[in-house]
């Protein structure tokens, strides 16, 4: 099968490739390298069936393919936040380029949704009914917003265009090949701690988040892509293990055996209190869970940085 991933230089991206290219496809890797890393692919680049094409989704696409994986965007606040009206292009203007290329192509589109539909959600766990709490105006939005409207604009296609159209509501994931200044607060704690730099918690840690590791989301990205039958309803992919931040900073802290302080500082605005995916639905569709819990992620993740970073 030819396929497209688009973000494939990115974190998610570079280890969705080199599971799709273990499955004997063609990948071609789309990325205009903005958060992306040559470095990640640079494994999959003498593979035959690999090639890499350095552009940029916003503008318009004329490829032909089987399926398309849409995760071209930056994901961590501190990049989504740089250049937000970017961010907005990426996300609707993306989409809309994808979407026509999948209609000519009659191709198959897997677009990457997130927890962030959510907002600051008032209901835990979230499952896919939930409509979420987002504010539409603020600093988040350019990433939340853009991400919603993503989502509009795939059901559209769907229901008017007959696209066959899959969207996974990807919950926080983790794992090897985070950039060390990505700004996410396992990368960060993790380099932190390796550095014995102090522990940034925003807030007083009592906020929640749910960590998937990285290969638990591939296989459910695939699984979701391979659904026998037409059905463009989103799909929550996540591991519903819910910590406090606090609590992460304490695993990682014993984990690393480090030496460094916690230090507190302003929480971000519009930071959401608590993130937990309800993946009932996950199970249903595609028989799905994730099997990689929190603390063997965190140790393979911090044999990553450990490599990297001593
Ligand atoms: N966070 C933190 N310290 C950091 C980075 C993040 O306390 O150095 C917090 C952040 O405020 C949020 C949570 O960790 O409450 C997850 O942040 P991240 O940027 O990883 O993802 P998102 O907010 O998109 O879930």
């Amino acid at each position: 099968m030819k396929i497209l991933v688009t973000g494939g230089a990115g974190f998610i991206g570079s280890h969705l490739c080199e599971a799709l290219l273990g499955n004997n496809n063609k990948v071609t890797c789309l990325d205009n390298l903005y958060t992306g890393n040559k470095e990640n692919i640079k494994n999959l680049i003498s593979n035959p069936n690999f090639e890499f094409i350095d552009y940029d989704i916003t503008n318009p696409l004329n490829l032909k393919f089987d399926q398309v994986y849409n995760l071209a965007c930056p994901a961590s606040p501190t990049y989504y936040q740089k250049d937000p009206i970017k961010t907005w292009e990426t996300n609707v203007i993306g989409i809309n380029n994808i979407l026509n290329i999948a209609e000519k192509n009659k191709a198959k589109i897997l677009q990457a949704s997130t927890s962030e539909v959510y907002g600051d959600p008032k209901v835990s766990p979230q499952n896919e009914d939930y409509w979420g709490n987002v504010n539409p105006i603020g600093i988040r939005s350019c990433y939340d917003e853009g991400k919603r409207s993503a989502e509009a604009i795939c059901m559209d296609y769907s229901r008017n265009r007959n696209i066959d159209v899959k969207i996974a509501r990807i919950f926080n994931t983790y794992g090897s090949k985070m950039q060390r200044n990505d700004g996410r607060v396992i990368s960060n704690f993790l380099v932190q701690s390796i550095l014995n730099q102090n522990i940034t918690i925003y807030g007083d840690g009592s906020q929640t988040r749910s960590f998937c590791y990285v290969d638990d989301l591939i296989q459910g990205l695939m699984g979701l892509m391979n659904e026998d039958k037409i059905n463009p309803t989103p799909l929550n992919l996540g591991n519903p293990n819910e910590f406090t931040i606090r609590e992460l900073a304490e695993h990682i802290l014993k984990i690393t055996k480090s030496r460094s302080n916690i230090s507190f500082h302003d929480l971000p605005l519009d930071d959401p209190k608590i993130r937990k995916p309800d993946i009932k639905s996950a199970k249903q569709r595609i028989n799905w869970e994730p099997r990689i819990q929190l603390l063997e992620g965190l140790e393979r993740t911090y044999n990553y940085f450990k490599h990297i970073l001593i």
